[in-house]
């Protein structure tokens, strides 16, 4: 008796304690997410713990940060003995962890060189950078520059910042800050004349996800993105890959890319890189590899040491057999969702799956009541989202896909 006083005593302690952490978060923090009642503490793999010490199966990952799940231990050591060794240097100097990440990276991809930076806006920003610039010093005459628009799809999702707002083709996104970049025109997605006719019009490159992630996880026609691709190859036109969300690992394939069997002349990264730090990164192909040159692109953090650390075991991690487990786990959650009568659809590659909901059914509530039984998924638009550690394990998933089946059917 006098144990369990204790113990309920010891849970009003925390419950009052989570209420107030909420409280003064309400307080003191901006007010820009439609944030969930939870107070995370502690992660092992893709197991979550709350200051209550309840535990939740991580089906998000930070949005689809954490991509060799909490708790790594080779990930632990390299970063706390770069953190030891030395923080911070400036990209003025050189340091050994940071070419060895370039170097993974370009031998993994294929690609020429790599800008590194802080996030995925970040990254796409290089890219629209990169791009104006190449076809300034290949177009621009008599002081004329005209051949600078970015066509990008309807529905996409390119970031926060004012250039990569103008660049994301949902007019919710259009208002209040105004005036927006000029130079950005919106295709229809899997629309081959729309997206030609933009391009027709002083296009120096084309952006798209080749799976909309914030959209709704839709994946986009292989066949439109290759003949755009081929459109774009004859007429010196760069095609951007953002592979903020699809990148790393996410779809089965390092690169999503891959599945559609091309290579972009730049490809951005970012979430899952560091898995769990932050680092953005521009791949670039022969093609526009020097446009760069000092003075004209820079980040006073841009990779770290300590976030290359981390991202250098994600790329350790992430290898042939870890590859083929995020393709078969994605086909047993598939199959299981695909049973039950409130799922229309489930789209995607990889651990990067989009639930489609039946008419009537409302994803935050579903995502709600998911949280109650112990598993966090995400939403996009009416959907629910999975990007789960790639690194859970079968039971992990099990149990995920049981408290998924239970909250919709
Ligand atoms: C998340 C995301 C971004 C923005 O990344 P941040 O790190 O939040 O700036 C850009 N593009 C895509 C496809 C994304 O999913």
């Amino acid at each position: 008796m006098a144990c369990k006083k204790t113990n309920n005593n010891q849970d009003n302690e925390k419950s009052k304690l989570k209420k107030e952490y909420i409280n003064n978060s309400k307080k003191y923090v901006a007010n820009t997410y439609a944030r969930f009642d939870l107070v995370l503490e502690s992660g092992k793999n893709a197991t979550l713990k709350d200051i209550e010490g309840k535990e939740y199966i991580d089906l998000g990952s930070g949005i689809g940060v954490n991509s060799i799940g909490y708790g790594n231990k080779n990930w632990i050591n390299t970063v706390t003995n770069q953190i030891k060794t030395l923080q911070h240097t400036s990209n003025l100097y050189y340091n050994k962890p940071y070419i060895d990440l370039a170097k993974k990276l370009c031998s993994i991809t294929k690609y020429d060189k790599v800008f590194f930076c802080n996030s995925g806006a970040e990254a796409n920003e290089a890219a629209i950078k990169c791009a104006r610039k190449y076809s300034f010093n290949k177009y621009a005459q008599n002081g004329e520059y005209k051949r600078n628009k970015i066509v990008t799809l309807k529905n996409s999702f390119h970031g926060r910042t004012m250039a990569t707002i103008s660049a994301t083709g949902q007019e919710v996104f259009h208002n209040f800050f105004f005036p927006f970049l000029e130079g950005f025109s919106f295709a229809e997605a899997n629309n081959y004349d729309d997206t030609i006719e933009k391009l027709q019009d002083n296009a120096c490159a084309v952006m798209m996800e080749l799976i909309q992630g914030e959209g709704g996880v839709i994946p986009l026609d292989k066949e439109y993105v290759l003949k755009v691709k081929e459109y774009c190859e004859k007429n010196d036109i760069l095609f951007i890959v953002d592979e903020v969300q699809t990148g790393v690992g996410r779809t089965g394939k390092f690169l999503c890319s891959e599945h559609f069997g091309f290579k972009p002349d730049i490809t951005t990264l970012a979430k899952g890189l560091g898995g769990g730090l932050p680092i953005g990164a521009m791949l670039m192909d022969k093609k526009c590899s020097d446009v760069f040159v000092p003075g004209d692109h820079a980040s006073t953090f841009g990779a770290n040491p300590v976030v290359v650390a981390g991202a250098l075991e994600v790329l350790n991690s992430i290898d042939k057999d870890l590859l083929k487990e995020v393709s078969k786990k994605s086909k047993y959650i598939k199959s299981q969702l695909m049973k039950l009568d409130n799922v229309v659809s489930v789209d995607g590659i990889g651990l990067m799956l989009g639930i489609g909901l039946k008419e009537g059914l409302n994803a935050r509530e579903i995502v709600e009541k998911c949280i109650s039984k112990g598993a966090i998924p995400l939403t996009a638009k009416n959907k629910i989202r999975l990007l789960p550690p790639l690194t859970i394990s079968d039971k992990e998933l099990e149990k995920a896909v049981s408290i998924l089946c239970e909250c919709l059917g």
